[in-house]
């Protein structure tokens, strides 16, 4: 009975979506068919939306090397992306039909209530404050905040260095690392520089208008990365930032789907996988996958 039900959704899901079935079964009781498998999702949720349309909209960063980072083919690639990828393949979404959007850290949350990204994967730091206008699932992975300096630099060795008030930093506008340096600086006016995107800051430190760039270390060994021999990291990470997947608030179903997906990548093997193909290029710390939070 159950296999007949299942053979018959497999079917109708062939003939909607005109994917090939090859046999699989389906352990997570989610419909939609994505190579052959059956899924059947709840009826209203959003992951019956998403798989519906056969398209989703994930919102990422374009300018983070190993997180997401637009090629010349216009495509971003990194770990975020690949996290994207996962949660498409696991709502029966063929890759092709993902659509990526630019989500700078400080319209991650807009972007997410106006509906204009379904998921954002974005280096995007779990916090309170954040969660007052949206849900997260994860995290995925726990980053910190580091700073770069100029590789010759001797002088900033850790936040400390900005106490003495002579010396500028940069960060973005919205993001956690922003906020949390402004505690080190004597005058946060002539000290802290802000711009919409990491890269203007790698523009500022290279050009001498700041001495140094805060934000997660990930993101910095990115550019240390791209940038051979120019840059270090000041000292150790000073904070804990841990990445959530933004999505609307309310949205339980979705955000505990999201969270079983990110357990069944940390167990087969595609989490370590994206990790290694991507941000593992230079950060040879592979994480394990941390603890999903189910608040
Ligand atoms: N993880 C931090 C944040 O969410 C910094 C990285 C970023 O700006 O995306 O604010």
């Amino acid at each position: 009975m159950r296999i007949a039900r299942l053979t018959a959704i497999a079917a109708a899901a062939v003939l909607s979506l005109g994917v090939a079935a090859c046999g699989g079964d389906d352990d997570s009781g989610e419909t939609g068919s994505t190579g052959g498998e059956a899924k059947t999702f709840e009826a209203g949720s959003t992951m019956e939306r998403l798989n519906k349309a056969q398209k989703i909209v994930v919102g990422t960063k374009f300018d983070q090397p190993g997180f997401g980072l637009k090629g010349l083919d216009g495509k971003p690639a990194g770990f975020d992306v690949e996290i994207g990828k996962i949660i498409a393949t696991e709502l029966g979404i063929p890759e092709g039909n993902i659509e990526y959007i630019e989500t700078p850290s400080a319209v991650r949350e807009e972007k997410i209530e106006k509906g204009e990204a379904d998921v954002v994967v974005a280096t995007y730091t779990i916090n309170d404050k954040r969660k007052e206008r949206i849900d997260f699932a994860g995290p995925y992975y726990v980053a910190g905040q580091n700073i770069l300096v100029k590789a010759d630099d001797t002088t900033i060795t850790g936040p400390d260095a900005f106490k003495a008030g002579d010396k500028k930093v940069c960060s973005v506008q919205g993001s956690t690392p922003a906020a949390n340096i402004e505690q080190y600086l004597a005058d946060k006016g002539s000290q802290l520089v802000l711009f919409d995107v990491y890269t203007k800051c790698i523009d500022a430190l290279n050009s001498g208008q700041v001495n140094a760039v805060t934000t997660d270390n990930v993101i910095l060994l990115g550019f240390i990365a791209r940038n051979e021999g120019k840059f270090k990291l000041a000292g150790e990470n000073f904070t804990e930032e841990p990445y959530g997947i933004g999505v609307k608030k309310g949205d339980t179903a979705f955000r505990t789907f999201i969270n079983d997906t990110l357990e069944k990548a940390y167990s087969d093997g595609r989490y370590e996988k994206a990790w290694k193909d991507t941000a593992g290029k230079f950060d040879d710390q592979v994480p394990t996958g941390p603890a999903v939070n189910r608040y």
